[in-house]
């Protein structure tokens, strides 16, 4: 190995999900996201093959979290806890909220948050977060500076979301000079050439046209997490005349926000509601955290009012908590949307919510956009950034951006690099 600064794909260079990257430096290292492949487990996958993990040269500076989806952070579980990880105020703040309600639920034991624009230093190197459009709340790119080396990482990034205005902030104005461009191209293989995605927008419409015309209830099986989705549900719901009903991690996860454009049940949104699943109450109770329900006083649908209330009202679900809609008998001529990916629909969970829909009469529909930037927008991201060279990540068909994009040199999972 030479002096200049080495950058090395763990994973990722030929799959979504898993991505790795560390880069090191005159000695010195740091590791940039630390995913769980889809549709991996926890257990059965080991680290990659990071040798400073394990030893205590002081050579690894930190991890860099750009966002707080699994397939960016799934592994940081098995980090030694005393390893910093470096990650945005409010990725924090929802992961620890989220922790004890999803399994292998987690939050970085040694955590440094970082803001957007603001660079901060780990050794030699210099890193500035850039905030982004994706379907992940509180998403980052980096810029990262060191050996007068300049490399800029992706992150997940769209264009056509609710921050859409973050992706044409980052055009208008790219980090210049940049060596090194590692892209994420999750949209490719999934897109017809110059298809479009919808955009958040065009989601809200959607949605606020089944509202409008369904008479019973309206559930919609998104992520809690997916807090540009939530907005979309809340703002259709709104505009239908009908208040949001959540449940307590939905509840959890939207006050962790900090933000104060995002609904919420707290006093200053009254259209928004708790309602507590019977297993959830349980659940609440077993895992000791049954007092943060006093935070929602005044704000609980109880499931005796939930039948008179349910054609005036949309609930954000997952599907197990469709049996206790069932016994509150709140389903009559209800419409369930299903606004999450739809390959998740051929998952045993998937199917047998299609099942118990169709077997309750309850109309079905997918309402969908994806939290990735199409190749339009890619095209115009790798432009914007014009870099020496481009290197796919976070993508099934690396093989695609040469026909797309300029300058690009594909590298394979644990190959190290100059920059
Ligand atoms: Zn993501
Ligand atoms: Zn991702």
């Amino acid at each position: 190995m030479n002096d200049g600064l080495q950058i090395c794909i763990h994973r990722g260079t030929n799959q979504i999900g898993g991505s790795c990257v560390e880069l090191q430096y005159a000695g010195k290292r740091i590791v940039v996201d630390l995913g769980l492949p889809l549709d991996a487990e926890l257990e059965a996958t080991d680290l990659p093959d990071i040798p400073s993990i394990h030893s205590d040269d002081g050579s690894l500076l930190g991890f860099l979290l750009s966002h707080g989806h699994r397939d960016h952070w799934g592994l940081l579980p098995k980090l030694p806890p005393a390893i910093n990880v470096h990650l945005g105020r409010k990725t924090l703040s929802i992961m620890t909220a989220a922790a004890p309600f999803i399994p292998g639920g987690y939050a970085p034991v040694a955590s440094v948050t970082y803001s957007d624009g603001q660079q901060f230093e780990l050794g030699p190197f210099k890193i500035t977060p850039y905030l982004m459009d994706h379907s992940g709340f509180d998403a980052y790119g980096f810029l990262i500076e060191v050996g007068g080396k300049r490399v800029y990482y992706s992150g997940d990034i769209r264009g056509h979301g609710r921050k859409a205005a973050l992706f044409e902030r980052f055009i208008k104005s790219p980090p210049s000079a940049i060596d090194v461009l590692l892209m994420e191209g999750s949209s490719l293989g999934r897109l017809q050439a110059g298809e479009r995605f919808e955009t958040e927008a065009e989601i809200e419409n959607r949605l606020l046209d089944v509202m409008k015309t369904a008479s019973g209830m309206v559930l919609v099986a998104c992520s809690a997490q997916n807090i540009d989705r939530v907005v979309s549900v809340y703002r259709a719901a709104k505009r239908s005349g009908r208040q949001l009903l959540v449940d307590a991690y939905a509840a959890e996860v939207l006050k962790a926000t900090d933000t104060k454009s995002i609904p919420k049940p707290t006093e200053e949104w009254s259209d928004v509601k708790v309602y507590i699943p019977q297993a959830q109450r349980r659940f609440l109770k077993e895992k000791n955290i049954a007092s943060l329900v006093d935070a929602y006083k005044g704000r609980r649908v109880f499931p005796e009012a939930l039948r008179s209330e349910a054609a005036r009202s949309v609930m954000i679900i997952r599907p197990w908590m469709l049996r206790d809609l069932e016994r509150a008998g709140a389903l009559d001529e209800a419409t369930a949307v299903w606004s999450q990916w739809d390959g998740y629909l051929k998952d045993e969970t998937g199917t047998r919510f299609v099942e118990a829909c169709a077997a309750s009469s309850i109309r079905f529909e997918i309402i969908h956009t994806s939290g990735h930037a199409d190749p339009h927008d890619l095209k115009r991201f790798s432009e914007a950034v014009s870099p020496m060279k481009l290197v796919p990540i976070h993508t099934f068909h690396p093989e695609q951006f040469d026909g797309l994009f300029a300058n690009v040199v594909r590298s394979s999972d644990g190959e190290w690099f100059n920059a």
